[in-house]
Parts: structure tokens; sequence; C-alpha cells
């Protein structure tokens, strides 16, 4: 005390400043110490084994609570996961390719010339962002989808959604010459499981079937006939119409396809709507190489994709025909294939795998009357989405399956519909 009285003013304040300046040190260091023994409050660093009630609702090993920090992590892992693996029995077509033994490495060429050529009038300039989806989904009719897929593609989703019948847009591409006999099979089979989901993609007026299936039976305008043009106006008003509806996945099938609806959910339901997903089957063993016209030289430009067969049927994830939509929503799907001057499922896969390189997922599970029907056997058929049949040099390439005479169903579609759903009116009693 002493000193203290005979010291300077600037000396004393020099004093005070360095007892101060230790005191913070010293309460600094308290904290330090005290944090690092116990911890923060709400915050455990050690995992913990749950709590004896908890353990009882779940009835398994005891799970560890762990920190917020590492909820996060394992959320975005699973997030990545979900977006880069792929589900079983699934591959890429590219791996399709080699597993079916063909020395071609698609995606390698397929991503080579996407850079060089010149296609600028429809080549797709950049990635839909939050802010689009967000701008989409205010105009769209059904926001509310929309909205939540927006959010899916920003905020980690841990689990993918579960879907449901009623989350799938199942649409049929048919004519007016098949309306009485490939619709009228379809609607007495496989569409009573699928009333409400399922739209028929015609080219006439049909007051009759409107009734049967009713009101599902779309006029598209379109032209009559099997030639490209008014295939690709089908696909495009199909397209369309599922972009309007809301509805998480769109399915194409043909009119002489066998959707076997059960499955089809079971399918989807390993996916999300909100990744891009393009799922369907090939016809051929090694991608399509097309010739297209090179505005600015003399010389065609070749490219190489793969694409779904439109006669298996092929689905298409909600987030993917968002993309889809700038360049191929509102009838532009029909300027698309008169530039490429190929049938809809192809003009499908050049957009998908060509235009937005999003490859096709190879789902052996589809399949068209290009492969041979007899092989597909029955004790598989619960496990099949779709079948096909068709009449070729007076013979039928139908499944082999027991039921009715050959004579009564030729396409052998009344009785795989009993084998798989027996409880139906028409089925013998077992
Ligand atoms: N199709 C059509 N207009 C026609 C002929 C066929 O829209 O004039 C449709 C038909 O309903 C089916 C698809 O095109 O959904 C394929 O027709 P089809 O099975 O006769 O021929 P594929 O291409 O399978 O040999
Ligand atoms: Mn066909």
């Amino acid at each position: 005390m002493m000193s203290l009285s005979v010291l300077s003013l600037p000396q004393r304040y020099k004093r005070l400043l360095q007892a101060m300046t230790l005191a913070v040190a010293v309460v600094y260091m308290t904290l330090l110490l005290y944090q690092s023994a116990y911890g923060y409050p709400n915050f455990q660093l050690q995992p913990q084994p749950l709590s004896s009630s908890s353990q009882l609702l779940d009835g398994n090993e005891p799970a560890a609570i762990t920190t917020t920090q590492q909820l996060q992590q394992q959320q975005q892992q699973q997030q990545q996961q979900l977006q880069h693996s792929l589900p079983p029995t699934t591959q890429t077509a590219s791996s399709f390719a080699s597993s079916a033994a063909s020395p071609i490495t698609p995606s390698l060429i397929i991503r080579k010339d996407i850079h060089s050529f010149n296609f600028s009038d429809i080549e797709v300039s950049e990635r839909p962002t939050a802010t689009l989806l967000t701008e989409l989904a205010r105009r769209s009719r059904n926001g509310e989808l929309l909205h939540d897929l927006s959010q899916r593609a920003v905020t980690a989703t841990p689990q993918p959604p579960t879907t449901e019948l009623d989350d799938i847009f199942i649409s049929v591409k048919t004519t007016k010459n098949y309306h009485d006999t490939r619709l009228a099979l379809i609607i007495k089979t496989w569409f009573q499981l699928a009333r409400d989901q399922t739209w028929f993609f015609t080219d006439t007026d049909d007051h009759y079937y409107q009734e049967k299936t009713k009101g599902h039976l779309i006029n598209t305008k379109c032209s009559q006939g099997h030639f490209r043009k008014a295939l690709c106006c089908k696909m495009s008003a199909e397209l369309d119409i599922f972009l309007e509806s809301g509805k998480k996945w769109f399915c194409h099938f043909d009119d002489d396809n066998y959707v076997n609806v059960p499955r089809l959910v079971k399918l989807l339901d390993e996916y999300s709507p909100s990744v891009d997903w393009y799922l369907g089957k090939p016809s051929i063993s090694s991608p399509l190489e097309i010739h297209l016209d090179n505005k600015n030289t003399t010389t065609n430009k070749k490219i190489t994709f793969w694409f779904a067969t439109g006669g298996a049927g092929f689905c298409l994830s909600r987030a993917l025909t968002l993309k889809m939509l700038p360049i191929a929503g509102g009838g532009k799907f029909i300027s698309i294939g008169d530039k490429i001057r190929f049938p809809d499922d192809v003009t499908m896969g050049f957009i998908i795998e060509h235009l937005l390189k999003v490859p096709l997922t190879v789902v052996d599970n589809f399949h068209s009357h290009l492969e041979p029907m007899e092989f597909i056997r029955s004790d598989t058929f619960q496990d099949q989405v779709s079948f096909s049949y068709a009449h070729m040099k007076n013979q039928w390439n139908v499944i082999k399956v027991d039921g009715f005479d050959l004579k009564t169903d030729p396409k052998r579609f009344y009785s795989l519909h009993c084998q798989l759903f027996p409880y139906f009116s028409f089925c013998p009693p077992r």
C-alpha cells in the first residue's frame, strides 16, 4: 500500500491494466477447463446408452444418442449415398452394356461429344437452381408438391419419401383402332387396380370408353397412325399433362403392355422422386448412334446415347421432368423429335441422356415384345413390372402361363392377371 501511494498516476494506470488483463486470463482459463471437463449443456460429446423406457419402445439393442453435429453429418452422408448409389437390381445403361459383353463404353462417348457439338437452340445451358424450382413451384397448379421438391433440393433428406400408387401418373398410348381390342383388355385387367392413376392418350373421342374409364380417355388430337410425328405428338401430350398433374412419377406404357401395378409401386418406392431418375430397359445391346446435321459446318455430328424402349414402359422422376420442362415441355418435345427425326422413345433418350446428361438406369423387370416373352419364368411373374405380346408371322410372342386356353386368351393377359390376382370375378375359383 505504501508503494502504491508513492507511484505516479501513469504507473498506477499501468498496474491497474496489468491486474485486469491477469484477471481476464484467469477467468478465461477457468472456463476452458470447465468446458473440457463437463462440456456444454445439451451437447453430449460421448455417446450414451438410451434410457430404459426408450429401449422398451424400440425393443432392439440400445442405440446411441449422438451430437447434433454428428446427426447432421450422418444425414448428409445418407443423402449423398442416396444420390450416388443405385438401388439393388438396377444398373446404368453403361454397366448394362458391359455386362452384356459389349466392347463399347458409351458414357465416355456421350460425355466427350457433348462439349464439341453445337446444338445450341435446344442444348441445355445450366441446371435449374433452387430459385428456378421455387419459381416453378409458384407457377405450378400443384405448387405444394413442387415447393416440397424444391425444398428437398436444398435441404438434406435422410430417407427417400415413401411412394404410393397415388404418387404415380400412369399414361398409356393408344389409338382409335385399338380401343376395342387392346384398350378393352387393359380395362378388364390391370386398369382396375389403378383406375384413378391411369390415363389413356388416344387420337379420337370415344364416349363408350370414356365412360368405361370414368373420364380417363384423353383425345390428344394427334393424327392417327404409327408414324414418328403422331407418336411424338402423343408422348408430348403425355409429358405435358403429367407436368400439370403434380404427381411424383411419370410412367409411360404402350397399350400392348400389362402393368403389374403393385410391383410398379414397389419399384418406385426404391427411388426418390426428387432425384433425376430415368428408369427403363433398352432393347439394343449398345447405345444408339445417330448423325445430326450441324448447321455451322457441312459435316454431320455423330452422337450416341441410350434410350428405354417405349414398348416396355419407362418411368421418370418429377425432378427429371422439371429439368425437361424448359426444353421439352409445352409441345417442344415434338420439335426435338422433328429435329432428330427419330420415334418418341428415342427422342426421350436423346433429351434425357444427351441433352440433360442423366443416364438411363436399366431395370430388367420391364419387358417389351422385342424380347421373347416365353423366357420369363412363371415363378418370377410377381416380380416383373411389365409384360407385352405380339403377333408376327402367324406366331404369338406371349408369356407361358397356365390358365385360360389359347383361343380364349391368345395374348395370355387374362391368365397372367388371374395368376397375380386370383380374386377377380372372371378368374376360375381356386
Ligand atoms: N399406336 C398409335 N397409332 C397407331 C399405331 C400404334 O398411337 O397408328 C400406338 C399403339 O397404341 C401402341 C404403340 O403405338 O401403344 C405401339 O404400337 P404397336 O404395338 O402397334 O407397334 P410396335 O411399335 O410395338 O411394333
Ligand atoms: Mn407393340
